[in-house]
């Protein structure tokens, strides 16, 4: 079936037309400029430029796919977790598309798009474990299928892409703060500055990064009180401190999810990781060997559908739609909705 996706929960507007898996279309309309001047995704603006820009993602997504409206089977849009009113702008333009079209609906829950997008990508069976690193998320999943999570663990606090991003603005690094830290951590030296490994006496998959900053903070503005000024070396030898802390983290971290998870004897162990940080080659390369010791296999999906994007919106849409789950004019727009229903109740309604 030909699935049209539409994604619009944080600060990209995207549509994607998917084929089987065969991605037709892709188009993800940022919304960074929008943005920059305020330091952060203004909520208000967010969703005044998703309403405004959806039509013409899908138009280009239509344009770009070589097929018309009438040639969809089914709508998949993301109904949360996010900012309600790019939600909002998302569920109403599908639902205006399944009525107009005569066409099912299908909900979708954002974080099953990123932790379902290894199986568009790549040959992937259930059980499979999931690090989904993001600028807003760091959780582990057991996927067992596209409607069955189960949460193994998470932070407590930050996500490490919010992580990165307040060490660039810190250092005066630009944003978004993944790249720039990784590049400058290139020639710095890990070992100069002290960052704590939070959470690693503590049992469990749980995770913090929330203190990283705090450390970071303590030691910049030592340094400026000493030397009245950071050098680039400085900088450097910081972001690189802190991108180590990061990955030692996150490291031991999934060496614990992964005796969890082989606890099932699952029939092809396979970690897949997603999430724009997961674009971070330190991070990649650490997981690389930590699957290679438990002898599981590595996955990424390449770096345009690890962050967001409607293709992954459509693929899950897509696996729910086989299974005959769709939606009726009820599905409702959720800024909060936790992919391990057993965690934490669930509010509104729902699959
Ligand atoms: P979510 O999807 O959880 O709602 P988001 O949309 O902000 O959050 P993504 O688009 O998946 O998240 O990823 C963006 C984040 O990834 C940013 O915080 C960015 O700094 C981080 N990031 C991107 N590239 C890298 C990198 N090379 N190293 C570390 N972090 C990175
Ligand atoms: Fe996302």
């Amino acid at each position: 079936p030909l699935i049209l996706g539409l994604e619009s929960s944080c600060d990209d507007t995207a549509a994607a037309l998917l084929r089987g898996r065969d991605v037709l279309a892709s188009v993800v309309l940022g919304q960074t400029q929008l943005h920059a001047e305020f330091g952060g995704v203004v909520p208000e603006i967010a969703a005044r430029a998703h309403a405004e820009r959806l039509d013409g993602a899908i138009e280009q997504a239509l344009d770009e796919a070589k097929v018309t409206l009438p040639d969809i089977d089914a709508i998949a849009v993301t109904a949360g977790p996010g900012l309600i009113g790019g939600v909002l702008s998302g569920v109403m333009m599908a639902k205006g598309l399944s009525t107009g079209l005569g066409k099912p609906l299908i909900g979708v829950n954002h974080l099953a798009g990123h932790a379902l997008t290894p199986r568009l990508t790549d040959s992937l069976t259930y059980p499979y474990l999931m690090l989904l690193v993001s600028g807003g998320h760091c959780q582990f999943l057991v996927v067992r299928s596209a409607q069955d999570f189960t949460r193994l663990g998470g932070t407590i606090d930050d996500a490490p892409g919010e992580a990165f991003d307040k060490t660039a603005r810190l250092l005066g690094l630009p944003q978004p703060g993944g790249p720039s830290v990784e590049h400058v951590a290139r020639n710095g030296d890990e070992k100069r500055f002290r960052f704590p490994r939070p959470l690693l006496d503590r049992a469990g998959c749980d995770l913090s990064f929330s203190g990283l900053k705090t450390a970071l903070l303590r030691q910049r503005d030592q340094l400026i009180a000493e030397k009245s000024g950071l050098t680039e070396q400085d900088r450097n030898d910081m972001c690189a401190g802190f991108q180590a802390a990061v990955r030692d983290v996150l490291a031991e971290k999934t060496r614990r999810a992964i005796a969890l998870y082989l606890a099932e004897s699952p029939a092809e162990p396979a970690l897949a990781v997603a999430g724009g940080v997961a674009a971070n080659m330190a991070l990649r390369t650490v997981l690389e060997s930590v699957c290679a010791d438990s002898s599981i296999r590595f996955t990424a999906p390449p770096l345009k559908l690890c962050t967001d994007n409607a293709a992954m919106i459509a693929y899950a849409g897509s696996e729910l739609f086989a299974a005959g789950i769709t939606d009726d004019m009820t599905l409702s727009a959720r800024p909060r909705w936790p992919l391990d229903k057993t965690a934490v109740p669930l509010i509104g309604s729902g699959k």
